[in-house]
């Protein structure tokens, strides 16, 4: 069941927190392992987990924005930080994603010799664990909160599970077996796979800011519910939009002529509070037509308006 208001604030506050501590044990624990085994796919790796401790910190700070009450300024709330943050994060994916291919490449090229692998693969070993825990723990909070920002974040850290195994490969086919560019070949498979996890993760943020109509199945759930409700009968220029955790809808309604301000603002109160009721975290924003009224065409062409 999804949670909202301080209770999503806090679950996605320590999900934050938790990716910060771990990325920064992890830091410290691949720079010993870089100076020792020399390795470049392991220099890789501790790149990557630099990047991952910033984007946790803007995770943090972004989630923080995003609980933020509707203020003065924001009437609508704050929730579009978290798509923002994403988006920033999607940079430094794509950043860790460029270094390391570039580095696959040159060595690729140039070879490199390694040393202490087994230091080299125990921090990844602990890397993998460490990081299987923390999506396990994640994956629980999106469930629960359905932030955007730890969904990125979780992403990522998915993709590390595969860069880490890299690092174990690539220390052992380059120093056990001893073939050569075996592990830069690894490094462009993980390059291009980070790529296109950015990609998609700057869909759904772009989605946000863009105000994108919610997905199909959950405006036709809504628009369901609204059938339970013979007021709603004249329903049409529905309009969705999100951010962050809250939903928005607003919609026109057809009632009849002779009822009375007072009459229709009662009667569809009612069903407005049944429906946020159903809808948790919805926000419904309804205008009122007399019967077989046709509105001038406004910012929304009429095909996209009148009827549904
Ligand atoms: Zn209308
Ligand atoms: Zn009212």
């Amino acid at each position: 069941m999804r949670v909202t208001g301080p209770e999503r604030a806090r679950l996605s506050q320590r999900a934050a927190i938790a990716s910060v501590v771990m990325a920064l044990t992890l830091l410290i624990a691949k720079s010993w392992a870089a100076i020792a085994t020399d390795s470049t796919a392991m220099l890789g790796s501790l790149a990557d987990t630099g990047l991952d401790l910033i984007a946790s910190i803007m995770t943090l700070v972004g989630v923080r924005i995003a609980a933020l009450p509707a203020d003065h300024d924001h009437r609508f709330g704050h929730g579009k930080a978290e798509a923002l943050v994403a988006l920033g994060q999607v940079v430094l994916i794509t950043i860790s994603a460029l270094g390391i291919g570039w580095r696959a490449i040159d060595r690729l090229i140039h070879g490199a010799e390694t040393a202490n692998p087994e230091i080299g693969i125990g921090v990844s070993i602990f890397a993998i664990a460490s990081t299987l825990l923390l999506l396990s723990y994640q994956r629980r909070v999106i469930a629960r909160t359905g932030s955007v920002a730890i969904k990125t974040d979780n992403l990522h850290y998915s993709s590390d599970l595969y860069l880490n195994g890299a690092v174990i490969a690539a220390l052992i086919i380059d120093h056990f077996l001893r073939v050569p560019g075996a592990d830069a070949a690894f490094g462009v498979a993980i390059a291009g796979w980070l790529l296109w996890g950015a990609w998609q993760a700057a869909g759904d943020s772009v989605d946000q800011l863009m105000d994108a109509e919610w997905p199909v199945e959950k405006r036709e759930a809504f628009l369901a519910a609204c059938g339970d409700y013979p007021e709603l009968k004249g329903i049409h220029d529905v309009r969705t939009r999100t951010s962050g955790v809250h939903d928005f809808i607003q919609f026109h309604v057809w009632v009849p002529e002779d009822w009375t301000v007072r009459q229709a603002h009662d009667k569809l109160d009612r069903v407005e509070e049944d429906l946020q009721r159903r809808f948790p975290g919805t926000e419904i924003l309804l205008h009122l037509d007399p019967e077989g009224h046709t509105d001038r065409e406004g910012m929304l062409p009429h095909h996209l308006t009148e009827r549904r």
